[in-house]
């Protein structure tokens, strides 16, 4: 019988693994490669069972920084230290991540993010269609932010907000944060012999929280706080999370045997949210006009296609959030796929026509109706 264990991880279909910079990255001897492999070998278990697989590896900084002999080896570095490590660091874990998964018959791809990746939902399109085509062709992204380029006032600064965005972004089920903290205790632990560990997060009240302490090392930014943040990210997403230590051999495996950890239930209604968040959150830039068929289609829970287009207006771009009118009523909202200029030379057609005016690379969809709400 399959076990129903909230971290039986073989129900899962798609996951996000988040890696810490102390994991990855011994200060002294860099790369902690046989760790890495024991991972690479446990997210290939999770692929047999018919799940995808993405990592979000930290420890650019850490081991740009254990190879440049003039760096400080502890404290923080300054922003420019930290960018130029990063550029070091980097392109040593992305060759490492290949290496690893290479004997293993597995690509890998890389894919450096900054905050406007997935804050500026243009942006945030493209980087999710990307993810998806690596996904799709059974590599496994490996994602960290573009330290390099990232400014202070402009960056996440730590990877486990990161990853949750990432998770949400696609449609994840599941995101793993793996750092060297088992789980979320009811009180600092190092400081207080009372702490319990929690294994169940229904739901993060307040109460959740007031128990997240400040636990960074020097190696990795987040402490607690941010993984907190990031289980809010993921929850609200339709994502279930779980905090456990990495600090053994084959650490996913370790969870799946019902090792140590605390797991974050997902909002009862993930969808809605999402969509709430589609129609709730973000400014209007434009109108699409549809006909009776195309409402019918949406309200079915189907895409817009371009062939049920009417009438456009206003200067929109690919990405931005648009007004569904039909019969002179806003009817739905929904991310457009076309910027206004494309949309408007496709209003009306069907696909052969499309190819005919944009080229054999166009999206079938003038919005996906995962970027779409009936309001
Ligand atoms: N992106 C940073 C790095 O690769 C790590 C951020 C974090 O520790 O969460 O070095």
């Amino acid at each position: 019988m399959k076990s129903t264990l909230p971290t039986d991880l073989t129900r899962f279909r798609r996951i996000v693994i988040k890696v810490g910079s102390s994991l990855v990255v011994d200060p002294e001897t860099g790369v902690r490669r046989s760790w890495l492999e024991s991972l690479a070998a446990d997210a290939l278990k999770l692929r047999e069972h018919g799940a995808d697989v993405l990592i979000v590896s930290s420890g650019a900084i850490a081991l740009g920084r254990n190879r440049i002999d003039s760096l400080p080896r502890d404290g923080k570095l300054s922003l420019a230290q930290s960018q130029a490590a990063a550029a070091i660091g980097q392109i040593a874990l992305g060759r490492t991540f290949d290496e690893i998964f290479g004997k293993l018959n597995v690509a890998t791809g890389l894919v450096l993010v900054t905050i406007g990746d997935t804050e500026t939902r243009r942006r945030y399109l493209n980087a999710r269609a990307t993810i998806n085509s690596l996904l799709e062709w059974q590599a496994v992204p490996i994602i960290n932010e573009n330290d390099t380029v990232a400014t202070n006032e402009i960056r996440y600064g730590d990877n486990d907000r990161l990853a949750a965005r990432v998770a949400t972004m696609v449609d994840a089920d599941l995101l793993i944060l793996l750092s060297d903290i088992d789980g979320l205790y009811s009180a600092p632990p190092a400081s207080d012999p009372n702490a319990k560990l929690i294994e169940l997060v229904p739901e993060i009240n307040d109460e959740i929280k007031a128990m997240a302490g400040e636990a960074a090392s020097n190696l990795s930014r987040g402490g607690m706080v941010t993984k907190i943040a990031a289980a809010q990210i993921a929850t609200n997403g339709g994502a279930a999370m779980i905090i456990a230590s990495g600090k053994k051999d084959h650490p996913v495996s370790a969870i799946q045997s019902g090792g140590t950890c605390t797991f974050f239930s997902p909002a009862d209604k993930p969808v809605n949210q999402r969509k709430k968040w589609i129609a709730g959150g973000l400014g209007i830039d434009g109108q699409i006009e549809i006909d009776a068929g195309a409402w019918r289609a949406v309200q079915a829970g189907s895409s817009l296609l371009p062939a049920g287009v009417t009438n456009v207006s206003g200067a929109f771009s690919r990405g931005d959030t648009v007004e569904i009118v039909f019969e002179g009523k806003k009817v739905a909202c929904g991310l457009v796929q076309y910027d206004f200029k494309d949309a408007d030379r496709i209003a009306g057609m069907q696909s052969e026509g499309i190819e005919s005016v944009l080229g054999e690379n166009y999206r079938v969809e003038m919005i996906h109706r995962d970027d779409l709400v009936v309001v």
